[in-house]
Formats: structure tokens, C-alpha cells, sequence
């Protein structure tokens, strides 16, 4: 093990309105001494991965990490979440690696200087004819 390289992860992602901290670490075990690859705290506002996880799945953890904050900050029901969590990632993502013109269409669109995403309700709402 080469200690906590982060191969271009990176260190906080901004969710909902908050910032998360992306932590590496060597292991990751639940307190029911279940071995995890990845784990939503939204508590602490921490994304944490195993580096236990093989690099090429790093991503898809990251990203279910990630689907987790979403479903917590925008108040989801829990019931099912992990299933829909653990699908979406892998879909997600290869949806998303799959289909740069998408990509630079969605993030081309409604953001700020500072990169951040601007609202679009509200910038529709105050847009229309007087
Ligand atoms: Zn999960």
C-alpha cells in the first residue's frame, strides 16, 4: 500500500448546499465490524472510501457515496435507498462516461463564475415577461 494516494479523488464535494469532505482511508469497517468500500456520514459531512476497494470501482463508490448525500439532503425516505443507490452509481456513471456531449450540455448549462450550479426555478421564475 502506498498510504492515502487519492489518484485525482477529490477533497470535498459540494452537496445540496454543503460541503462534504472526501476522506481516503486504508480500511473501512461499520460499527457491526462489517467490512465497507465506501461510507456516507452526513453528520460529520464526510464521504469516506477504502482504498480496499480496486481503483477501477473507486468511482462507482465514490459515486454511490455521493447518490447517499443526495438522497439525505433532499430529505428522501430511506426504504430502498441502498438498492436504488447501488444501481444508480454503476448507471450513472456509465451513462455519464458514455456520453461526454451530454455531459458538456449539462454542465455547458446554468453554472456560475465560481462553477457552482445556479437554480434554474428560480431563474425562470424571475425571468418571465414583467
Ligand atoms: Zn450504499
Amino acid at each position: 500500500m502506498s498510504g492515502k494516494r487519492q489518484e485525482g479523488i477529490p477533497g470535498s464535494v459540494r452537496i445540496g448546499g454543503v460541503r462534504y469532505r472526501v476522506v481516503v482511508e486504508d480500511e473501512l469497517v461499520s460499527e457491526e465490524g462489517v467490512e465497507l468500500l465506501g461510507q456516507h456520514d452526513y453528520g460529520r459531512l464526510l464521504l469516506r472510501l477504502s482504498l480496499a476497494a480496486d481503483p477501477e470501482l473507486r468511482p462507482f463508490v465514490l459515486l454511490h457515496e455521493i447518490l447517499h448525500a443526495c438522497v439525505t439532503v433532499s430529505g428522501g425516505d430511506s426504504h430502498q435507498e441502498e438498492a436504488l443507490v447501488a444501481g444508480l452509481s454503476h448507471v450513472l456513471l456509465q451513462v455519464l462516461r458514455e456520453n461526454p456531449d451530454l455531459v458538456r450540455y449539462l454542465l455547458g448549462s446554468g453554472r456560475r463564475a465560481d462553477g457552482a450550479a445556479v437554480s434554474s426555478p428560480a431563474a425562470e421564475a424571475s425571468g418571465g415577461p414583467a
